[in-house]
């Protein structure tokens, strides 16, 4: 019997250094600040489903290094079980991101290492966790073929799939087809449809345009302003949970795709599991970091009981 969540994505360490300014080429500068988490988009996304209650397998490639002994410590802590090859060649992800310690506008260099080798063969290596899952999720920091494939063994299997299209790359046309339901936020939305999304109105129409593309279902994340749910024949406003003053919304989408994932691979409703993925990220967003940020389910149960 099909079960739980398995994702496909990459793990990357984030790297932040605080400066007052940009160091120029060739010169070295004095910070004010440093720290290093988890991160990747996947690997964050795993960490909140299973925090949120659900069994999940996360699919990806490591680096035997000190970054993957962070990656595997973040897995065992959060209780994510891991379908991960880890290589001899290759470093393990890492993501440099200076943040002016005045203004707080980054500038980031990512280097997937060795999730940016994930190919079609890795895929096939994992093809019974996906199978087997009651719900498939991945997105586009690694190779898009990859992404590709695994969508097509999860529809074939009938696992439920779920496609966040981040960052914004090009991707081939079919997968909205293979797409249960797509989860961009509005800016992703904007550059796949080609306008932009400033109103409500301007999201049904991008949903609109993603299910004429044969998506199921497109969601929509807004920001502050919540999830536009849309369906043919129902499109539903879901506003945003708000559980204190925000105050790090890095991974504000990851929290909202894995609590989402979480609550449909454990028999939500999808409406519902758009709330539940709601009030995840409505929490993460009053916490600093991305993965550290991730709410455990009797915490989403307390705000969802409100
Ligand atoms: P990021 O790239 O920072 O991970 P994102 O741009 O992918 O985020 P958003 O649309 O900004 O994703 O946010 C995802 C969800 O998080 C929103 O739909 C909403 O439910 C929740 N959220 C975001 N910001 C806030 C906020 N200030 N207060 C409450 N919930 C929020």
């Amino acid at each position: 019997m099909k079960s739980g969540v398995s994702i496909l994505g990459i793990f990357v360490a984030d790297t932040a250094y605080l400066a007052p300014r940009m160091p120029a080429l060739g010169e070295t500068i004095t910070g004010s600040g440093f720290s290093v988490g988890p991160g990747g988009k996947g690997s964050n996304q795993a960490v909140a489903a299973a925090r949120a209650g659900a069994e999940v397998s996360f699919i990806s490639k490591i680096g035997r290094d000190t970054f993957g002994d962070l990656a595997l410590k973040t897995y065992e802590q959060a209780g994510v079980t891991t379908k991960l090859t880890i290589m001899d060649d290759q470093p393990t992800g890492a993501a440099f991101i200076y943040v002016n310690d005045s203004t707080g506008d980054n500038a980031i260099i990512v280097y997937a290492g060795a999730a940016g080798t994930i190919d079609v063969s890795d895929v096939e290596a994992a093809q019974e966790t996906i199978a087997q899952s009651a719900v498939f999720v991945t997105q586009l920091e690694q190779p898009v073929e990859a992404a590709l494939h695994a969508l097509k063994i999860a529809r074939s299997a009938g696992v439920t799939t779920i496609f966040n299209p981040a960052p914004a790359e090009a991707f081939p046309a079919e997968m909205y087809r293979l797409c249960d339901f797509i989860i961009p936020n509005e800016t992703e939305a904007a550059t796949l449809v080609g306008f932009p999304i400033d109103t409500l109105d301007d999201a049904q129409s991008a949903g609109d345009v993603f299910l004429s593309r044969g998506v199921g279902v497109a969601i929509i994340t807004l920001g502050a302003r919540g999830v536009l749910f849309h369906a043919p024949g129902e499109s539903v406003h879901v506003p945003a949970t708000s559980c204190g003053p925000a105050i790090d919304t890095t991974g504000a989408g990851d929290a909202f795709v894995g609590g989402f994932a979480s609550a449909l691979s454990r028999g939500a409703g999808p409406l519902q599991a758009v709330r539940f993925g709601c009030a995840t990220a409505g929490i993460a967003v009053t916490r600093r970091g991305t993965a550290p940020a991730m709410p455990m389910l009797s915490e989403i149960e307390a705000v969802m009981a409100r």
